[in-house]
């Protein structure tokens, strides 16, 4: 008997994990990347609740934990750098969480593990699908037409197959919130801590360790413009102008991004699809649910997600197998998306008023409720 045949198109956490349980499970699977290389970008994201099981499931867990960032805890501070409100690690699911890893460092781990057969090309994305309801058919920028048993979507919140498959169906949520990701040059009074220090108009300043000597910066704030596409010369101009008067350490974070080559703009938006597959095409990662940062968890969903989607298929027929995911996943991404009342003006108050300590214990309770 022949093995079943999945395309999954996207090399990130979804797309990788995916691949990793579906070829276990006895598919033959090829994975494509637009990119032209192993991505090897990002900054600190962890791993958390049921990924954890997973990851173990995986093999990797030691593997992440020894290129762990050395994260010691979550501290809030006012403008002038001093601590309101400290949470170590204690909760393997805490603000920083028990498992905390550089991304670029836990994409290139599952990479290392995928089982042998996995075939994975890149600089090749879709071009055009065809379902005709036994299998898929896809033409690829490479000029191949290849049939598959199933097409699997992992492509990011900004996936094009997505929008081409599922159109309108697939609803975006703008948040309204920008984040900007850089690495900086570590400084001498950088401690092991994740600071976060809010200023008045919606805008946030975060530092982070990390294990190779250099600090993970990140500019937050609330815009309704949609920056992204900005030649990163320009996104730099505006991310100056946004945070020159933001106080604590913007200045050196404005700096440090104006060496940084690893520069990101994210524009925080939700992905809200009624169902996850069409026929034989279905979505899974940021591509299905983007929860953004702001609802947390993203990377360890791709992962459940990987797994479940993989456990589903591997005991089932592909119609069966799909509506068993949906059932399994729905429930984690409502809660996932589910963002506490208020957000994001609690989370980037626009007023001093909101940048206070009772503001962040009212943050903390809003989110200590929701939560439960
Ligand atoms: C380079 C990079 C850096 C990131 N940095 C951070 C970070 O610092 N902090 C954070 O919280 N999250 C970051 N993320 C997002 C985070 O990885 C995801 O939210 C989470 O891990 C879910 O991953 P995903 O695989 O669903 O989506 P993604 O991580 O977005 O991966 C999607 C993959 O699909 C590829 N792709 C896109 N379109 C196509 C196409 N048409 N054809 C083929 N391939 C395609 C992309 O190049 C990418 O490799 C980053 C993602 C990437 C790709």
């Amino acid at each position: 008997m022949t093995s079943p045949r999945a395309l999954v198109s996207g090399a990130g956490i979804a797309g990788l994990t995916t691949a990793f349980w579906l070829a276990r499970a006895g598919w033959e699977i090829t994975v494509i990347e637009r990119f032209g290389a192993f991505r090897d970008g990002g900054q600190n994201i962890d791993i958390r609740g049921a990924a954890r099981d997973v990851l173990t499931r995986m093999g990797l867990e030691d593997a992440v934990r020894a290129l762990g960032t050395t994260e010691e805890g979550t501290a809030v501070l006012d403008g002038g750098g001093r601590v309101i409100a400290r949470f170590p690690v204690e909760d393997p699911d805490g603000p920083t969480a028990e498992l905390e890893i550089l991304r670029g460092d836990l994409a290139r781990v599952i990479l290392g593990a995928l089982p042998a057969g996995v075939t994975l090309r890149y600089d090749d994305q879709i071009e055009g699908v065809r379902d005709d309801g036994s299998d898929v058919e896809v033409t690829l920028s490479s000029g191949a037409t290849e049939r598959y048993d199933l097409l699997i979507v992992a492509e990011g919140v900004r996936s094009r197959t997505r929008d081409l498959v599922f159109g309108p169906a697939a609803g975006r949520r703008e948040l309204g919130v920008t984040m900007a990701y850089g690495t900086i040059p570590r400084a001498g009074d950088d401690d092991r801590w994740w600071r976060w220090y809010s200023a008045e108009g919606g805008r946030q300043i975060t530092l982070r360790p990390d294990r190779t000597g250099t600090t993970r910066a990140t500019l937050a704030f609330t815009t309704d413009r949609d920056l992204t596409d900005l030649p990163l010369e320009q996104a730099r101009a505006e991310l100056r102008r946004t945070f020159h008067d933001a106080g604590w350490q913007a200045r050196r974070v404005l700096d440090g991004f104006a060496g940084s080559g690893d520069v990101y703009l994210d524009r925080l938006t939700q992905i809200d699809m009624p169902s996850w597959s069409s026929g034989r095409v279905c979505v899974t990662g940021d591509a299905a649910w983007c929860v953004t940062p702001l609802g947390g968890g993203g990377t360890s969903l791709a992962m459940v997600g990987g797994y479940v989607l993989a456990a589903c298929l591997g005991r089932a027929e592909v119609g069966d197998a799909l509506r068993g995911y949906e059932q399994w996943m729905r429930p984690l991404i409502e809660d996932a998306q589910k963002l506490p009342p208020g957000t994001p003006g609690l989370f980037y108050p626009r007023s001093a008023l909101g940048c206070g300590p009772c503001a962040w214990r009212l943050v903390s309770a809003a989110s200590e409720s929701c939560a439960s």
